[in-house]
């Protein structure tokens, strides 16, 4: 079963991937870890990415694929795997579909999990972040039991950057203007499956596995 996640930023998507790759047995492909991996391990493609990272330039799409497809290739993605944060454009779809035509597979589902933009505003706008140690809170689903202090720790709590508003609606416009086209070219290839992405995560991952249920075997 070969997957495909896409989610706007806040969408749970991290958690539902390890929900499916629990369940199914597949593992969860993020060509971040990827990437670091070939890195750290040194492999020839690993570093051909490092001369691209360590010039703060974007690795080429040749390069993230060949390590794609070395990755698709170990012993733990027999039965499948769930790509994570790739492709995230058009080009890196079709060579990605050419890749896995050449080892002989294919993308089984392609799984959208769709929520608002105000939506995901509301869930990031209202993270706290520790300063001591790091915890994450939500002053709506998970408040600190004092205002402003860690239960963990009695840290102060702040917002990072990353969470405020402005920079929410940024990643979200950003967002969809990359993941839609790939949206349409899943949907018209008669892989795509939207998932009502406002539910809770057990709701959210029901969704998906009865959508999931048809692919295993
Ligand atoms: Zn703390």
């Amino acid at each position: 079963m070969n997957l495909i996640l896409l989610g706007a930023p806040g969408a749970g998507k991290g958690t539902q991937a390890k929900m499916i790759s629990e369940k199914y047995g597949i593992p969860q492909i993020s060509t971040g870890d990827m990437l670091r991996d070939a890195v750290a391990k040194g492999t020839e493609l690993g570093r051909k990415a490092k001369e691209y990272m360590d010039r703060g330039e974007l690795v080429p799409d040749e390069v993230v694929i060949g390590i794609v497809k070395e990755r698709l290739q170990q012993p733990d993605c027999r039965k499948g795997f769930i790509l994570d944060g790739f492709p995230r454009t058009i080009a890196q779809a079709e060579a990605l579909d050419k890749m896995l035509g050449d080892l002989g597979m294919k993308i089984d589902a392609v799984i959208n999990v769709a929520v608002p933009e105000e939506e995901v505003v509301k869930r990031i706008v209202n993270r706290r972040t520790c300063r001591k140690c790091g915890a994450v809170y939500h002053l709506i689903y998970n408040p600190p039991k004092e205002d402003n202090k860690c239960d963990k720790c009695g840290g102060e709590l702040y917002q990072r950057d990353d969470d405020r508003e402005e920079t929410v609606r940024e990643r979200y416009r950003v967002y969809r203007e990359n993941t839609e086209p790939l949206i349409d070219y899943y949907r018209r290839k008669g892989v795509l499956f939207d998932v009502d992405g406002t539910k809770d995560i057990k709701g959210v991952f029901q969704e998906i596995d009865e959508i999931l249920k048809k692919f295993a075997d």
